[in-house]
């Protein structure tokens, strides 16, 4: 069964519930290693977001995400907001004009969501950014989606990739965004980015496992 345009509302819905809940916790994550902002910035931009429902709930999931990605744009400063508003302007890009997602339709959107981050912020592997954990969930997708695996599942398996990822920038020293300043003393700590991009993967896993 394909993602509708309402689950993929729905999905924004979570988001924002799911950043609003982890405020603190992505704050604190970024007080380590940044400048303790990450989680009021995120909860502002999806708080904004919010506040384009009424606008965009008739509306194509290309529109959804292009609207998602432009209060991002224009709420969220610091190197989040570009980077987040990228990734959904990209996937917005890709769902031009659609009422429903496949499986493949959304492998596609996230890989050009990753590949606009990747883009705008130079990252690579490594460098313990959100890059880390999108990129080993977009890869899990690919996989799921060439097995034909059921969405319920790619979902699963793309939002563990992504917790894998995350929990592996821990080890890492910093090497873009404000956390590379620390350099060495960056290591030991989870990148607040990656962080924020498992949740909101996350989230869409939980949504789409349980629509109707
Ligand atoms: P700022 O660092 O400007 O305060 P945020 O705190 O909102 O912005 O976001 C910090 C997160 O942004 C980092 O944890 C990291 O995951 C991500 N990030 C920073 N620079 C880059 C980059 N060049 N490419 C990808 N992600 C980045
Ligand atoms: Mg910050």
């Amino acid at each position: 069964m394909p993602i509708g345009r309402d689950d993929v509302l729905e999905w924004i819905k979570a988001v924002a519930k799911v950043l609003n809940e982890n405020r603190d916790y992505l704050t604190s994550l970024d007080a380590a290693i940044g400048d303790a902002d990450h989680g009021a910035n995120m909860d502002r931009g999806f708080t904004a977001v919010m506040t384009k429902m009424p606008e965009i709930s008739d509306k194509d999931i290309g529109t959804v995400f292009k609207t998602v990605g432009m209060t991002l744009l224009s709420t969220v400063g610091g190197a989040g907001g570009p980077l987040y508003g990228t990734f959904f302007i990209q996937a917005g890009i890709k769902t031009s004009g659609k009422m429903e997602l496949t499986l493949e339709d959304w492998q596609v959107a996230l890989e050009a969501a990753l590949a606009g981050v990747v883009m705008r912020g130079k990252a690579e592997p490594g460098d313990k950014t959100m890059v880390d954990a999108l990129t080993p969930a977009v890869a899990a997708l690919k996989k799921a989606a060439a097995e034909s695996q059921p969405v319920s599942a790619a979902l699963k398996s793309s939002a563990e990739a992504a917790r894998q990822g995350m929990e592996a920038t821990t080890p890492l020293v910093a090497r873009k965004g404000r956390a590379s300043y620390l350099g060495e003393r960056s290591a030991g700590h989870q990148d607040p980015g990656a962080t924020s991009s498992f949740l909101i993967l996350k989230a869409a896993a939980d949504t789409w496992a349980n629509r109707s």
